[in-house]
């Protein structure tokens, strides 16, 4: 074992996804690259659907009609700033870090943890559940180290944008119009022992000296070796 390999909840997650490539998951283990093609959009709107919630716990004391199936609650906790929820694996020589979107103080004493996802829910046929599923776990377990209390309730709170037409015409203010969304549910297992595994995949990746072979077929490895190798006769 090498040097630490700091993983976040979600990069953890991406290795129980049947088509990850290990060529590109050992670059990403080891280098930062230099863009983001993940659209800044979603994150906002994951952001607005936050503090959505968290004003109505406020104002009212309980969860919104549309979450109620995962309460009742007391409260909420501030979620955490990744550089405060952080768990060190040091069976793995791993730091897992992570930033839980919403932390809900049940009745029990108990708490849950939700994260947003704005997007269609497909009952169960999201090809990303399974690294969600790590993401919340990997959550569920620093929550409990990190004493935020008893782990019982893991969600995926799904965020469809409503776009009929119907509702479309009645949207326009004065100051630009508005967009509705419909909530959707997704309840998350509580399976601690999904983690060593991918803990322990991660970390043979992240040991490789040289990059694995990347996906079979894969079109744009093969341009970039063309590219590389055009710059070579340069
Ligand atoms: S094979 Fe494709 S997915 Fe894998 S490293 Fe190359 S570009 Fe990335």
């Amino acid at each position: 074992m090498s040097d630490r390999l700091r993983i976040s909840a979600k990069n953890l997650g991406e290795f129980a996804l049947p088509d990850l490539c290990p060529r590109c998951a050992w670059i990403k283990l080891r280098y930062r690259l230099p863009y983001q093609i993940f659209p800044g959009i979603f994150s906002s709107i994951d952001s607005y659907t936050k503090k959505v919630v968290h004003g109505w716990i406020d104002r009212h004391g309980t969860l919104p009609a549309w979450l109620a199936e995962l309460g009742p609650i007391d409260g909420y906790i501030d979620p955490p700033h990744h550089s405060q929820f952080q768990l060190e694996i040091p069976e793995y020589g791993i730091l897992l870090t992570g930033a839980p979107d919403g932390i809900l103080r049940l009745s029990d004493g108990a708490v849950a943890i939700i994260d947003y996802k704005t997007a269609r829910y497909t009952e169960g046929q999201d090809r990303l559940l399974p690294m969600y599923e790590v993401q919340l776990n990997s959550y569920a377990l620093m929550a409990e180290r990190l004493d935020y209390g008893r782990v019982t309730k893991l969600a995926l709170v799904y965020a469809e944008p409503v776009t009929d037409r119907a509702v479309a015409e009645g949207a326009v203010s004065a100051e630009g119009f508005a967009m509705g969304f419909s909530v959707s549910i997704h309840p998350v297992g509580i399976d601690p022992g999904i983690l060593d595994p991918l803990f322990q995949r991660a970390r043979e990746l992240y040991d490789l000296p040289h990059p694995p072979s990347g996906r079979e077929g894969c079109e744009d490895c093969r341009r970039l070796d063309s590219l590389i190798a055009g710059f070579g006769d340069g």
